[in-house]
């Protein structure tokens, strides 16, 4: 599947946008063992580097990949469960459970396919223990896996602690390079207060991330104010609601919020109070619209959370919840909803992620890992990340590289 060589390569488009500098016609990248060397206008490069192998895509743009901040790869496309609610959906999503034990390994190689064809270069993934590592492994993504644990099933708050922790340290034995394990607290309805808290200390103690679903629908804020409402017995054991303060307070409380938690959703319920307070500790946020559609969770105040300062990325989230594993539509389904410019939503896409993330990708600049989206664009476009964002959000992605490894191209050159 990868074509990668031993020798630096010559990657150039009719148009590269490397996000952290302006636009560039004919520009191109030097790339050597996975890294950016060199950025440019394609003559000078390939002046400098005569006997490089080039790469020229002319009537093409060249962005920096996809940076999926929350996503989970083992759902499919069809039989997603109904659900007029939140946690009707979620209900129907638990019962299904031992039924879905059959595919979920090919539903997770299908979505990490999914998200490669549309740019994707990384990926955030958070599955129970971290069931759907081995397809984000091979899939030539770079990416996390967040394993999700469920103290109810294992034992008490540090019998599930110490399991969930051997169990991401055992997980990541053997990975690839931009491969690794972290732990996901999965959200306040279904991980105890007391479990949560350990974890989220014995983690960064040890210098990990942590990811959580927080704030995402009107009935886990119910259930934290007042203790009612559909999630007051999703499992038939949280009895922890009730506390009469809004999700992020409640995640405060139980010491979850650092800047290494990155908090998805954060749809419905969000006060400028909650808002400080995420800015002050330094929480990133991923933001996943059309999920937050789908199941009826409102609307995250993302234009009031950038201007806070609060990291934010994109996040597809998965496809039980949301109609495709494409990050950049993600992206242009939010630069609708709140009016943000084309140049801002690429960002958005790429560098905004990468920083929500704490990882070294999401520009096309020297040093920084190569990984790219090739575009199919029109060279006239004159909103020119306008332009590449609805092509990559609308099928144009015809080649995409990781670390200088082109792991899908439609063309074929
Ligand atoms: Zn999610």
């Amino acid at each position: 599947m990868s074509e990668s060589g031993a020798g630096p390569v010559i990657f150039a488009a009719g148009t590269l946008i490397p996000v952290s500098s302006p636009p560039l016609r004919d520009g191109a990248l030097l790339v050597r063992e996975g890294r950016i060397e060199a950025v440019g206008a394609i003559a000078d490069v390939g002046r400098e580097n005569p006997d490089t192998e080039v790469r020229f895509f002319p009537n093409y743009t060249i962005i920096p990949g996809a940076v999926n901040a929350h996503a989970h790869l083992g759902f499919r496309r069809k039989d997603r469960p109904e659900g007029t609610t939140f946690s009707d959906w979620l209900g129907a999503l638990i019962e299904r459970l031992p039924e879905k034990e059959a595919w979920t390994a090919e539903a997770a190689s299908d979505c990490a396919r999914e998200a490669i064809e549309a740019g994707t270069t990384y990926m955030a993934e958070s599955s129970p223990y971290g069931e759907c590592l081995p397809q984000l492994a091979e899939s030539g993504m770079a990416g996390t896996v967040y394993a999700e644990f469920f103290p109810h099933e294992i034992g008490t708050p540090e019998e599930a602690v110490d399991f969930i922790v051997a169990k991401v340290r055992e997980l990541g034995e053997g990975l690839p390079e931009r491969v690794d394990a972290q732990v996901s607290v999965h959200s306040p309805y279904t991980v105890d207060p007391e479990s949560s808290r350990l974890v989220a200390r014995k983690t960064r103690e040890m210098g990990w991330k942590l990811a959580i679903h927080l704030s995402e629908s009107p009935e886990e804020v119910e259930f934290l104010k007042s203790g009612t409402g559909g999630l007051t017995d999703i499992f038939g054991a949280n009895e922890w609601g009730g506390v009469g303060v809004s999700p992020v307070r409640y995640a405060q409380s139980v010491e979850l919020l650092a800047p290494q938690t990155i908090a998805a959703h954060l749809a419905t319920g969000v006060s400028q109070e909650d808002i400080e307070i995420l800015a002050q500790i330094g929480v990133a946020v991923a933001h996943c619209p059309r999920s937050n559609a789908y199941l009826r969770c409102g609307v995250s105040p993302v234009p009031a959370m950038i201007a806070s300062g609060i990291r934010v990325g994109m996040g597809t989230d998965g496809l039980w919840s949301s109609p495709s594993m494409n990050l950049f539509e993600e992206t242009l389904f939010a630069v609708e909803m709140h009016g943000m410019s084309g140049a801002a939503g690429l960002e958005l896409a790429t560098l905004g992620g990468a920083r929500a993330l704490g990882i070294e990708a999401g520009t096309l600049e020297v040093g920084k890992w190569a990984d790219l989206a090739v575009v199919e664009t029109s060279q006239e476009d004159r909103d020119l990340e306008r332009g590449a964002l609805e092509a990559a959000a609308g099928g144009g992605v015809a080649a995409t590289v990781v670390g200088g490894d082109m792991i899908y191209n439609r063309l074929g050159t």
